[in-house]
């Protein structure tokens, strides 16, 4: 049967680029330009498609602001309305001009319908455009997308949350999963638990590390788990081939398997190294979460830490399996924790990611490493609600505040998560600063405890507050 398509709508004062956004997003190229005064702000409706997502896009018009006009009342009747219909509000705000008190007014109106909100930040042009954006934290809608109507910029992304906060497709889409065990066994979709995690659909997996540490071995064991249901799938160059598979309802794709479910395809002289660093590199940049493969019975080297260190700059999650488990039970109970401080001492920095001590020949703890990888995802693409992120601010910087080199005593004002995948946060200060290094590594670390972000890079930046006009 089909259903009406739910109703996403642009507000925002006047001239902020709702109606270049509307035909940005609409794909028409022509401005709707009406010969009739007023008509241009009457509401306006396109049917759009993204991602499979089918939704009405209405254009409000000069809802807000312009009083003098004689139209405005009715418009602003009409605009009203237009949000009491609305699944998703789509807050227009400008960059340039920042934040006025007629966005005020908006915003007041927006929370007021109750709707969930995109707030867009348009004419976010270039880099100084986009610091202006920052500012619009302050009225507290979540997500925040800067984007760039009349150049094209960010309008994917903008959509991206649309279809997200829309959810999926249509309800059967949950059902069609072929790996559901039925009501004897599995777990229920999860998705309750995790409404606040940005999650896509699947998670991208790269399994890398040195030759012979057992990468292949580890795959095919991954892809005999029970349950697991596995496809190959063609990857974007003709020799990088993805394994898709299916587990708990989650979906996983192996990235760039061709190389390591062949063993020995590229076991020939000194070459190897380099070809499995190429490998390396070229999976992290394709995958979410990482999973760095040891050999448990070696030990870390220095090529093992420079690969995690690529896939934390990269800002992948980070999972440590230290390989070959079996062979280390004859050293005792103390194993696992001289190994793990090795492994410490050998990368630094990367002691926020889990550490399994598995082997791929047993399969002893590989059904963890699926669940590990399933959290890790999580934990990448979550965000901190404003809230808790300022509770956060306040309890952890009034009892250990940041230096104050200068004259001024530095105080931290807020904070707020402007990305996921990794998630980044901006802590805003009275004056101008920078955290000393110690002090990035003290917050990073609090953030992690208080929210969560296992096997997660997280990122940290200082603003000056601004005050503007
Ligand atoms: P509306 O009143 O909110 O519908 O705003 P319009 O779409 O009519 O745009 C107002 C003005 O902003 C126009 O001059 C647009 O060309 C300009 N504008 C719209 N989008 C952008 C953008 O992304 N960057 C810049 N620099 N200007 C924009
Ligand atoms: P790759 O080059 O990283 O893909 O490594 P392979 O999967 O080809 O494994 C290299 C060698 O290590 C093979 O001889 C495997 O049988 C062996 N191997 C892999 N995993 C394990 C394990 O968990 N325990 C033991 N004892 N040997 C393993």
């Amino acid at each position: 049967m089909p259903r009406k398509s739910p109703a996403v709508v642009l507000v925002g004062r006047p001239n902020v680029g709702k109606s270049t956004l509307f035909n940005r997003i609409a794909g028409i190229r022509r401005a709707i330009v009406a010969p009739i005064a007023g008509t241009t702000r009457d509401v306006i409706s396109q049917s759009v498609e993204w991602q499979g997502s089918v939704f009405q896009l209405t254009d409000t018009g000069g809802m807000f602001g312009a009083s003098e006009d004689p139209l405005h009342a009715l418009v602003a009747a009409r605009g009203r309305r237009a949000i009491e219909t609305a699944s998703i509000v789509v807050f227009v705000a400008d960059a340039v001009e920042g934040k006025l008190p007629a966005d005020d007014e908006v915003a007041a109106a927006v929370r007021a319908a109750g709707k969930p909100v995109v707030l867009a930040v348009n004419k976010s042009d270039d880099k100084r455009a986009q610091a202006g954006a920052l500012e619009f934290h302050q009225l507290g809608f979540e997500p925040i997308i800067a984007v760039s109507a009349e150049h094209g910029r960010g309008i994917g992304d903008l959509l991206d949350e649309v279809v997200r906060l829309l959810g999926p497709p249509s309800p059967a889409a949950a059902e069609r999963d072929p790996a559901d065990p039925g009501p004897a066994g599995g777990e229920p979709a999860r998705l309750g638990r995790h409404a606040r995690d940005e999650r896509p659909t699947e998670t991208a997996v790269a399994i890398v590390g040195r030759p012979n540490v057992g990468k292949s071995s580890l795959v095919n064991r991954l892809l005999r788990e029970e349950r697991v249901l596995v496809s190959d799938m063609p990857g974007t160059t003709r020799d990088a081939i993805d394994t898709e598979l299916m587990w708990r309802r989650r979906q996983f794709r192996i990235v760039d398997t061709a190389g390591i479910r062949r063993p020995g395809t590229v076991a020939r002289s000194g070459a190897v190294e380099r070809v499995s660093a190429m490998q390396a590199k070229r999976a992290i940049d394709r995958a979410d979460v990482v999973v760095l493969v040891l050999d448990a019975v070696e030990g870390p080297t220095d090529q093992d830490a420079a690969i995690a260190g690529a896939a934390d700059k990269a800002g992948r999650g980070l999972i440590i399996a230290a390989n070959k488990w079996d062979l280390m039970k004859a050293s005792g109970p103390g194993a696992s924790r001289a190994f793990d401080e090795e492994l410490a001492r050998q990368m630094k920095f990367l002691d926020y990611a889990p550490v399994l001590h598995l082997s791929a020949a047993t399969g002893e703890r590989v059904p963890k490493l699926l669940e590990t990888i399933d959290r890790v995802a999580d934990a990448r693409r979550r965000r901190v609600p404003s809230a808790e992120l300022n509770r956060f601010v306040t309890t952890v910087t009034s009892a250990h505040p940041p230096a104050s080199p200068g004259r001024r005593e530095v105080r931290v004002m807020y904070a707020t998560q402007v990305a996921v995948a990794p998630p980044t946060f901006v802590f805003f200060t009275n004056v101008a600063t920078t955290f000393h290094f110690s002090y990035e590594r003290f917050l990073v670390n609090r953030l992690r405890e208080a929210f969560g972000f296992a096997g997660s890079p997280v990122r940290i930046q200082v603003r000056a507050r601004t005050r503007r006009r």
